[in-house]
């Protein structure tokens, strides 16, 4: 394949074996079809001297938007999209196998503006920084990057290939070779330098089972790095603190907001929930803006089943509003739902209690203090015959 022969081939005119509609069999292409992790290109086709966009891209048969009449076309690769794949492809190449090196195993791989990297394995923060710079040095190196094929029956022979024998089906393997660094098996579209990459920045990095790395390369990799290091001088200079206390100063600063939580919780668990009358129910409410959830659970569900009550109260930290009620008063949950789907909340419970996250704990709390002593009154008025 002519994208594999010469990878910087821009346009080529082929010769079109077979034609279906708007399908043409071409003799060989530059147009990748994808895979790998790298989408297929994007390019024009030209048939006598009119251009038509190319809407997919098989192996061969490429469908173009328009009649195929011409027994040869001239195809235009979409290169500035070619070349950023072909770099991120090598970068991630680069960046991996240092990572496996580190025990990581590959999940899944997209290329794009930015890429990203799905992978499992014992990996830290600390050595996807490592791993950063490592990939950055060899590119500074322009490591020269080649392409040869081996049989199936040979891989043995290359104990340092990186391969996922289980998804080979051809006797044939491809190979990229990164001079010094790495071997794997590969059917994309690659650099033939590493300093053509141009510079690698890792943008996010998601710790759990299934990590994940977002990068770029280029000059947004270039421009990434740059606006770290204003960020990270701006936000030591403002507080007057050294690089190397940065960390501490911040584990600090939670550990006081902690502390202050905590505290808060503690101080709020003898709260007290304000009661009036409405009707014969005695409507209890509270509004805090930190709690100890089951406690104050706990409270509301005790004055609830005790007395001729319900009981409203809202959490302002999480914005969970709440209700309890003397199961002669199950209108309460009615009421209580109703208001939380006008306001777009989300919750439910069993029994007597019912609880939701809404936008904003206070205001739901004040709301549905007023519905619930309405209908309370209401009721008392139907009993005693007026309304
Ligand atoms: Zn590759």
């Amino acid at each position: 394949m002519l994208y594999y022969e010469n990878p910087y081939l821009k346009s080529v005119e082929v010769e079109v074996k077979e034609k279906k509609g708007n399908k043409c069999l071409l003799l060989d292409t530059i147009l990748y079809p994808g895979g790998g992790g790298q989408p297929a290109d994007e390019g024009i086709a030209i048939c006598n001297g009119k251009e038509y966009p190319i809407k997919h891209v098989g192996s061969l048969w490429h469908e173009i938007d328009g009649e195929c009449e011409c027994n040869k076309i001239k195809i235009i690769l979409n290169w500035e999209k070619r070349y950023l794949l072909m770099r991120s492809h090598t970068a991630e190449h680069t960046f991996f196998r240092l990572l496996e090196n580190k025990g990581a195993k590959m999940g899944k791989i997209a290329l794009g503006e930015v890429s990203s990297i799905i992978f499992q394995g014992d990996v830290s923060i600390e050595d996807i920084l490592d791993a950063e710079e490592k990939t950055r040095k060899l590119i500074r190196e322009g490591r020269k990057v080649t392409t040869f094929w081996i049989e199936k029956k040979d891989i043995p022979n290359y104990p340092e290939l990186r391969i996922k024998i289980e998804r080979i089906k051809e006797e044939k393997i491809r190979v990229v070779k990164i001079e010094g660094h790495d071997l794997s098996a590969c059917k994309g579209v690659h650099v033939s330098n590493l300093s053509e990459i141009g510079d690698f920045a890792v943008l996010h990095f998601r710790t759990g089972n299934k990590k994940e790395v977002k990068f770029v390369i280029g000059e947004t990799a270039m421009s990434y790095h740059y606006k770290a290091s204003q960020e990270m001088r701006k936000l030591l200079w403002y507080r007057n603190l050294d690089m190397e206390k940065i960390e501490n100063y911040i584990e600090n600063l939670e550990n006081e907001n902690n502390k202050m939580r905590k505290a808060l919780i503690d101080a709020n668990k003898d709260a007290k929930f304000h009661v009036e009358k409405c009707g014969e129910i005695d409507l209890y409410y509270l509004f805090l803006l930190y709690a100890d959830r089951k406690i104050i659970q706990r409270k509301a569900l005790d004055i609830a089943n005790h007395n001729k009550a319900i009981v409203v109260y809202g959490i302002g930290e999480n914005n969970i509003a709440c209700v309890a009620y003397n199961s002669s008063y199950p209108w309460a949950r009615d009421e209580y739902m109703r208001l939380l789907n006008k306001m777009n909340g989300r919750g439910g419970g069993k029994g007597n209690f019912v609880s939701g996250s809404v936008e904003n704990a206070k205001t739901f709390v004040e709301e549905l203090k007023k519905i619930i002593c309405e209908k309370a009154l209401q009721l008392r008025g139907d009993e005693n015959g007026y309304s």
